[in-house]
């Protein structure tokens, strides 16, 4: 980004978001009055999340829609081409995605590939792709998200999502989290590189994580309240939201993100993202100087993973995702600077947070 993207900038934005109580069924109207078309390939996942994916088709159906159903097992460059293939002989007008992160990400990618709408029906608040035109599908050259296209229309159902496991809404809180130290990163390459910095964009998604940190009592509760859930959805929204503004996943992912997905290559995707993305802005918050152990302190009342055996690597497997973090994205200047960290660094940092004994 330099210059040009001053002079010129593309804002891409949900027509329609509706969030709200029992309003599942209602999906087929909001899509008629979009006039999104009646031609609908309908994905969901294999597991939990299927019979509200059923749901929704009973309703599309009961309305008179055609609908073509695949069920996705994972986000992989293979099942995206399988959907596809098998997508294109419905002729589909628009893409629905029923589900988590997986579902939503190979819509994403589909409704881009067939050029048209998408819908996305998130099942739980794990992530800020919820409403974001960015996806992450194992298997392309990168392990980072690829821009696909914005969901024309959101629907959040708190009914559906607040029965969501409680580790998965952590992990939407630790995504947001994460926001922290991604605005940072963005600062900085601003101010060292001349890149451009959208202080709106910026403050949208600081927003966000403020919001799970003034709320954090609610969600270290055992049973998480279903307003605090319906802020969180509401604000992993914003941070989507955020990322259409910036025309870029600048404001939403940074250094901690760099090492989250550098974890995923070291030790196989071995934690939810979210929790990944929460371990690494501790760390990163301590290469800005930043308190670090208040959000430490955070993280572990609300009972996010803090260390790597929490989060179910060695801890080995921790220092050399720090020290190969930088590769991940080499043009997206952070913390971590162009060389990265040393092994020794690595290791200091690690211990220093707690993160390794
Ligand atoms: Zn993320």
């Amino acid at each position: 980004m330099g210059v040009a993207s001053l002079r010129k900038h593309v804002i891409e934005l949900p027509k329609r978001v509706v969030v709200g109580e029992g309003i599942l069924e209602e999906v087929p109207r909001y899509i008629s009055e979009l006039d999104l078309g009646r031609r609908v390939v309908l994905l969901s996942g294999p597991s939990a999340t299927r019979s509200i994916a059923l749901r929704v088709r009973q309703s599309l159906e009961d309305r008179h829609f055609e609908v073509c159903e695949f069920i996705v097992e994972n986000a992989s460059i293979e099942t995206v081409r399988r959907v596809l293939d098998y997508a294109k002989e419905c002729k589909p007008e628009l893409v629905v995605g029923v589900g988590g992160g997986k579902v939503i990400d190979v819509a994403k990618f589909l409704a881009r590939d067939l050029g048209v709408a998408l819908v996305s029906i998130p099942t739980a608040p794990s992530h800020d792709g919820i409403c974001s035109p960015f996806a992450s599908i194992k298997g392309l050259d990168r392990p980072t998200s690829v821009k696909c296209v914005m969901p024309t229309l959101v629907v959040a159902d708190i009914d559906v999502i607040s029965l969501a496991p409680r580790r998965l809404i952590l992990a939407g809180c630790g995504d947001l989290i994460g926001k922290l130290t991604a605005v940072l990163d963005w600062r900085l390459a601003h101010r060292l590189r001349g890149e451009y910095y959208g202080e709106y964009a910026a403050s949208l998604a600081l927003l966000s994580a403020k919001h799970v940190l003034r709320l954090y009592e609610e969600f270290s509760a055992k049973t998480i309240p279903r307003e605090a859930v319906r802020t969180l959805v509401e604000a992993l929204i914003s941070s989507g939201v955020a990322m259409g503004i910036a025309g870029s996943t600048r404001p939403a992912s940074g250094s901690e993100h760099m090492f989250a997905h550098a974890l995923d290559i070291v030790a196989n995707y071995p934690a939810l993202h979210g929790e990944e993305v929460a371990l690494g802005t501790i760390m990163m918050l301590y290469l800005h100087g930043k308190n670090w152990k208040r959000i430490k302190r955070i993280l572990m009342k609300m009972g996010l993973p803090t260390t790597a055996k929490e989060l179910g690597v060695k801890d080995y497997q921790i220092v050399e995702a720090l020290t190969r973090a930088h590769e991940i994205r080499p043009e997206r200047y952070t913390i971590l600077g162009e060389r990265g960290l040393t092994w020794d660094a690595a290791e200091k940092l690690a211990r220093k947070t707690g993160v390794i004994d």
